[in-house]
């Protein structure tokens, strides 16, 4: 059994999220199998999406007091960055994290993943994605041959964790987008990967459902943007793995076409 095949089966995944060898291009499905075909997303990596309706999902600052904050942000290197969301408390969700959670990896990576908030074993640890959604973040990027910290970035659209991990407020994700949007434009990633709602509509600044975003190459600031499920959503909805992994499939290929471009 490969590594890949030994994690996914670990995490429970089985034979769904099994990468199959196919010899022509390393890429397509072996002949027997009883995992789903790796889809041909070609078309869709080259079909110019409409962006979706643009609505105020990350409001622009509201008062001259948060445009100099936002200034000041916009000039922050990393080690800045990080003391500043250490002190932060440009919004409510400041009062109640143990520590805040900047993001983790590597700051020269083509890949940037962006899920939602801190959950409380992040909020322990400081670093995003280390509990059970982690886990699948993992074994996820494991399937595409990728690891965290190496030629990938993984962030959050807040820093702190959400009380009970509900979904962050209109409000709190506004104060806490400069901080994201100075790692996007340090980190210049080839790719962004949005997990789920929270990270797509910050992103494309629109109300979007995954469902109808998904599969589309869309843009952030001219960087290539794609939109899949949250991993906490796949651990709840298993039948939408083979669209995540779909997704991955996607994803894969869209990178190779931008390393070749
Ligand atoms: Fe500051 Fe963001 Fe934490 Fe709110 S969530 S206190 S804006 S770092
Ligand atoms: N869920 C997220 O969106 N981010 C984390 O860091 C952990 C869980």
């Amino acid at each position: 059994m490969s590594r890949r095949d030994s994690i996914l089966r670990e995490i429970g995944l089985g034979p769904l999220w099994r990468l199959r060898d196919r010899p022509e291009s390393g890429d397509a499905p072996a002949a027997e199998s009883d995992a789903p075909a790796e889809p041909d997303t070609s078309a869709v990596a080259t079909r110019t999406a409409a962006p979706p309706a643009p609505v105020a999902a990350t409001p622009a600052p509201s008062s001259p007091a948060e445009a100099g904050r936002a200034t000041e942000i916009a000039a922050m290197g990393w080690v800045e960055l990080k003391t500043a969301v250490s002190a932060c408390q440009a919004c409510a969700l400041g009062r109640e994290r143990k520590q805040a959670v900047l993001g983790v990896g590597d700051v020269e990576a083509d890949w940037l993943f962006v899920g939602e908030g801190p959950g409380a074993e992040e909020d322990e640890r400081g670093e995003p994605f280390v509990g059970q959604a982690g886990k699948l973040l993992d074994a996820m990027l494991a399937a595409i041959d990728l690891r965290r910290g190496d030629n990938v970035y993984i962030a959050n659209v807040v820093k702190c964790r959400p009380p009970n991990n509900r979904t962050p407020e209109a409000e709190e994700t506004a104060a806490c987008w400069p901080y994201l949007e100075r790692q996007i434009a340090l980190l210049k990633p080839k790719l962004i990967v949005a997990l789920g709602r929270p990270a797509a509509q910050t992103l494309l600044r629109s109300e979007v459902k995954i469902s109808s975003t998904r599969g589309r190459l869309l843009e952030f600031n001219g960087i290539p943007l794609i939109v899949t499920y949250h991993p906490a959503y796949l651990l709840r909805n298993l039948p939408d793995k083979a669209k995540a992994w779909e997704d991955l499939c996607f994803m894969r290929r869209t990178m190779r076409n931008l390393d070749q471009s």
